[in-house]
């Protein structure tokens, strides 16, 4: 067990709105055309800014939507978390409002890298998941001007049953993009995607075999989100991992646009709101909190598993399934099938 002191994120990605122009298949914010007006204000985000700030080994935020382009403050954001030395990720839809100056912008503001979606490998298979025309190519336009100043380039995809017969074209496309990562979102029915969007757990085990061999392949990281059993595929018979990666409670955490800080997008348990205590204080001593990183809670394979400590299944996609957060992640192989 870590001492209560050194428990801290890695990332925290803050979902400054959830307002937002597309309407795409797997919104994890379920977003809406106008803003809330309970978003928390710049005023209110500055002593949370100092709280993550104040770690020894801040955190990398992540700035989301909803789209964050939708709120007129966002270059005050930007320059108040840089004035913190805070470094700084955007994850911005792609519309109109994303422009090649608003890139020049966050490149001044300190912006390390900039997260674009691409769910297709061609403008009717993306533009029909995001339903809105013109966007693939508008993707591919940004993605390069992204690279050309300078700024690290990551592409996020996320893979269901729309998507999953594409991932091998859409990762040759990402390779053609010069890319820092790529980021694989294996889908957790919750926000706008529903159960039959999920994939089943075989169909996950063949995808993150399918990772595995392609990041063997490029020199840029290639990550998962929403299947922590990838440690599993990756390690083989046994595990042989020094680092788990990062999941709910444990080196990541989710601040929503009214100051709720979530486990995660994905897991839509609040464990405090910023409004009332800091954001050190719930992401170290909220129960919610503590209890995932207590692996003894775990429950049936997950709890028995080798791999145990290293993974722990998603705790997204066990409650989304079962409404139990302790769960085994019933889109695990291992899990499903008693394999281990
Ligand atoms: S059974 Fe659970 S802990 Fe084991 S590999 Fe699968 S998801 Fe991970």
């Amino acid at each position: 067990m870590q001492p209560a002191a050194s428990i801290s994120p890695h990332v925290v990605t803050w979902e400054l709105t959830r307002a937002c122009a597309l309407h795409c298949r797997h919104c994890r914010a379920k977003a809406v055309r106008q803003r809330d007006r309970l978003e928390l204000s710049l005023t209110e985000m500055g002593p949370v800014l100092d709280d993550l700030a104040s770690y020894d080994g801040p955190p990398v935020l992540v700035f989301t939507g909803g789209d964050p382009l939708e709120r007129e403050d966002l270059p005050e954001i930007l320059e108040a978390a840089a004035i913190r030395e805070l470094r700084t990720a955007m994850a911005p839809s792609v519309t109109p409002r994303l422009t090649l100056d608003v890139l020049k912008t966050w490149r001044d503001l300190k912006v390390g890298s900039v997260a674009l979606s691409l769910d297709g490998a061609t403008p009717k298979s993306h533009d029909g998941f995001r339903q809105s025309p013109g966007t693939f190519i508008k993707t591919m336009e940004m993605a390069r001007a992204v690279v050309s100043q300078g700024m690290r380039l990551q592409v996020n995809t996320s893979v269901g049953t729309y998507t999953k017969e594409e991932l091998p074209a859409i990762g040759r496309l990402v390779k053609a993009l010069g890319v820092s990562s790529w980021e694989i979102f294996v889908v957790v029915p919750t926000g706008r995607a529903g159960l039959g969007e999920a994939l089943t757990a075989p169909q996950i085990e063949d995808i993150l075999r399918w990772i595995a061999e392609y990041s063997q392949t490029v020199a840029f990281r290639v990550t998962v989100v929403g299947a922590p059993q990838y440690r599993r595929v990756l390690d083989g018979t046994s595990p042989t991992s020094r680092r788990p990666p990062l999941r709910e409670g444990r080196g990541f955490a989710f601040i929503d646009h009214q100051g709720f800080v979530y486990p995660s997008g994905y897991l839509p348990l609040k464990a405090g709101n910023v409004r009332r205590l800091g954001f050190q204080a719930i992401y170290r001593e909220a129960p919610l909190m503590a209890d995932l990183r207590d692996a003894s809670l775990l429950k049936g394979p997950c709890g028995r598993c080798a791999w145990t400590l290293l993974c722990g299944g998603s705790r997204a996609r066990a409650y989304a399934v079962t409404q139990d957060v302790f769960a085994s992640d019933p889109g695990c192989l291992y899990a499903v099938e008693g394999v281990q």
